[in-house]
This record gives structure tokens, sequence and C-alpha cells, in this order.
């Protein structure tokens, strides 16, 4: 089963998906921890995106794309990949959808964390870029992110909604709540995907 964690940045996608990779052997993609360890370990696709993450801005839909392509090949026969901030355009769905047909897969589920108060999701964030240092959770480049967001992004549930794969959970509740609800919808998917294939 593939899935994607949806939901704006600071909605707790990565501790979620974590979690799932402990619990259920899912293997997790993140472009943007992907894109981090680039920086981090200094390689020229590192070099190339340093600002533009930095501004909180996209990087390209080529770079991201090829990153999740070289995933998908270094780990076939996985139980199911947890998509955790990618796709976040409609090129970027789309060509998820192409690389997962190409594999006789497609994507099973859409969590959407979903948030109602951006006040408080700006503070959350806020409390994370002191626990763990991020340079992007910054004020001015977390409101660029949400900005990106909502502008490039939040389309995409109407995109997964037209495919009817799309489940809510209320992001800012309690992470051993969202844990919960999230385990509980996926082992409801998995049941509807054990008595299809039956
Ligand atoms: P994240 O940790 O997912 O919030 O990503 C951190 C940063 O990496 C983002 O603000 C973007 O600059 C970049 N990034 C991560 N994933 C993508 C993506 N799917 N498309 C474009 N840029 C991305």
């Amino acid at each position: 089963m593939n899935l994607i964690m949806f939901g704006p940045p600071g909605a707790g996608k990565g501790t979620q998906a974590r979690r799932l990779v402990e619990e259920r052997g899912f293997v997790q993609l993140s472009t943007g921890d992907m894109l981090r360890a680039a920086r981090k370990s200094g390689t020229p696709l590192g070099e190339r995106v340093a600002a533009i993450m930095d501004r909180g801005d996209l990087v390209s839909d080529d770079i991201v794309i090829a990153l999740i392509e070289e995933q998908l090949e270094a780990n076939p026969g996985v139980p199911g990949f947890i998509f955790d901030g990618f796709p976040r355009t409609v090129p970027q769905a789309q060509a998820l959808d192409r690389l997962l047909q190409g594999r006789g897969q497609k994507v099973d589920l859409v969590i959407n964390l979903r948030v109602e108060d951006e006040d408080e999701l700006v503070r959350r964030v806020q409390k994370r870029a002191v626990e763990e240092g991020r340079a992007d959770d910054s004020a001015e480049v977390l409101h660029n992110r949400l900005k990106n967001y909502n502008a490039l992004t939040a389309e995409l549930l109407t995109y997964y909604e037209s495919q009817g794969s799309v489940r809510h959970v209320r992001g800012l509740d309690p992470i051993e709540d969202v844990a919960r609800q999230t385990g509980q919808i996926l082992d409801e998917e998995k049941g509807k995907l054990t008595q299809r294939a039956g």
C-alpha cells in the first residue's frame, strides 16, 4: 500500500510517517529529508537547492521527481511507501502516478493532516525551530512556505479527491491521537484492498 502524508508545513507529516515506518515497515520517502541530506554532504545538488530552500520556495519538479524515482528503484518489494512532503505540485502528482503505474502500483491513500487554525500551526513550527534548529522555520520563511502550500500544494487535494483516495485527520490534535486515527484509517483501507483482491 502506498500512501501520501499530506498537509501544510508543521502539520506533523514527518512525525507520523516515521511512526508508520517503525510500526508497519513502510519506507518513508521525504524529499525534504533527501534535499537536506544533499546539502549536508555538500553535493552539487545540495548547492543548487540551498538558496531556494532557505527562502522557503519549492525546488524544481524535475529535481524532486528524479529523487523519488531513484528511491523507488532502490527499494523493490517493500510493503509500501509513505510519501512525505511529496508531491507538492500537480506535475509532481502526475509524475508519481506514472512512476507507480510503471510498477503496477498506485497511490492507495492520502491522509490529509487538516489544519484549521494557521496561527496555532505557526506557534507550533516556531517551537520546532527552537528545538531542532531548522533555519527554514523562521517566521518569515515559514510565512513563505505556507503561502506556497496554499498557492501550489493545497489544490492537490482536489486531484486526489477525484481519485477517491483522501481521508482527513485533525493535524493539530495530540500526536498520539493523530497516530491512532491514522492507524485506524490504514487498517480500514487495507481491509478494503484485501477484499477487492479476494
Ligand atoms: P519539507 O521538509 O518537506 O518541508 O521540505 C523542506 C524544503 O525542501 C521545502 O521548503 C522546499 O524548499 C524543498 N522541498 C521538499 N520537498 C519538495 C517538493 N516535493 N517539491 C519542491 N520542493 C520541495
